[in-house]
């Protein structure tokens, strides 16, 4: 075995430094599932998620096997025809990707390329309507910029569109309500907020959108009316992720127990922490919309955000992510979802005081 064990502290957005209590269970042996007992369990874990999503009565939600990116095209390919023009806010990485799924489902997409801007004010998005539905990645996690959801919300209400929000990184950490904003389709996965491993993504479907799904028109393993069938009595169509929908339960019950308010706290004040110490180093805010889940920072100094990366895990063992194509210079981000608390900011802390050789 040549494998160094480092120590390693996880600040990326996806995966999340996971609660022991969840990891206990990760080293269990996987049980049988086509039984009650996981039924039931499946279907705790779909009320709970209902609930912290504020979704409206008679939604569901559906369990996939998949990374997040499999459920924004289940959501893509069952809700939309070719016929659908949708409008997608292209601010990033991820608002990319949902203009790429769609048109590799041959949706025609209808773009707005967001450049820092919170959508606060959705003038922009006038010029691209008539549309059937508006796509949005609620925080788009390769800029760290929180969209508005609330005014993207009045303007879906007033111009009629079927509302999907991918809110994968900003469930948990960061207040939604799919109720009061009017989301139809939302999208979670569980590697971010709910700081379980990856390979679990859910989409939550109000009945508004359980009605215009078409079944049969999308691929056969993402058919989503034969997971809502089948989850209906708590199982799935094919073998489900068994071990994190059983860590799924467990992460949901311990955020009932102290209550969603209080989780979504713990973010804003380990957020808050991290971004007081900021101002010693040479660095800046890279979004002027940050979201309680993640700290996005431009170097000021001429360093490049891919040595600082590569730096703070080299000497320290810490991983902050580093961002791809014309960001890799320019940004790194800091997540604070999952089992994060001060004493893990401290150590953060403490490497950019030495890395930038700051007096402590
Ligand atoms: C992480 C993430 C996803 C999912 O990415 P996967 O790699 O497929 O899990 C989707 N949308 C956003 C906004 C994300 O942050």
């Amino acid at each position: 075995m040549s494998a160094t064990p480092s120590p390693c502290h996880l600040f990326t957005p996806g995966p999340v430094k996971i609660p022991s209590y969840v990891l206990e269970i990760g080293a269990r042996q996987t049980p049988y599932f086509r039984n009650a007992e996981f039924s039931a369990t499946l279907l705790e874990c779909e009320s709970r998620l209902l609930e912290f999503a504020g979704a409206p009565s008679g939604s569901r939600a559906v369990f996939l096997t998949a990374s997040g990116t499999g459920a924004m095209e289940a959501a893509v390919a069952n809700l939309f025809a070719a016929e659908d023009p949708v409008v997608v806010v292209n601010g990033g990485g991820f608002g990319q990707r949902f203009a790429d799924i769609c048109r590799h489902h041959g949706v025609a997409v209808r773009e707005h390329l967001a450049t820092g801007e919170n959508l606060a004010v959705t003038a922009a998005l006038d010029g691209l309507l008539p549309a059937a539905a508006l796509l949005v990645n609620a925080h788009e996690t390769t800029t760290g910029v929180l969209y508005d959801l609330d005014a993207l919300a009045a303007f879906c209400r007033a111009h009629g569109l079927f509302f999907v929000v991918d809110a994968i990184s900003m469930f948990l950490t960061d207040p939604l309500d799919m109720a009061a904003q009017g989301i139809d389709a939302l999208i979670v996965s569980s590697q971010k907020g709910l700081a379980l491993p990856p390979g679990l993504a859910m989409v939550i479907l109000s009945p508004l959108a359980q009605a215009r799904l078409r079944p049969g028109a999308a691929p056969y393993y993402f058919d989503l009316a034969a997971y809502l069938a089948d989850g209906a009595r708590g199982q799935t169509p094919f073998t489900p992720a068994v071990t994190i929908v059983l860590q799924l339960l467990a992460r949901l019950r311990a955020i009932a127990s102290i209550g969603l308010t209080a989780e979504i706290e713990r973010a804003r004040r380990v957020a808050a922490y991290f971004r007081d110490a900021v101002p010693r180093w040479p660095l800046a805010f890279g979004s002027d919309f940050m979201p309680n889940a993640m700290t996005a920072l431009t170097p000021t100094d001429g360093r490049k955000a891919c040595d600082i990366v590569a730096a703070l895990e080299r000497r320290y063992g810490i991983v902050v992510a580093p961002n791809g194509g014309a960001l890799r210079d320019t940004v790194f981000r800091v997540a604070h979802m999952g089992d994060q608390h001060e004493q893990d900011i401290d150590v953060l802390i403490e490497a950019f005081d030495d890395y930038y050789e700051v007096a402590a």
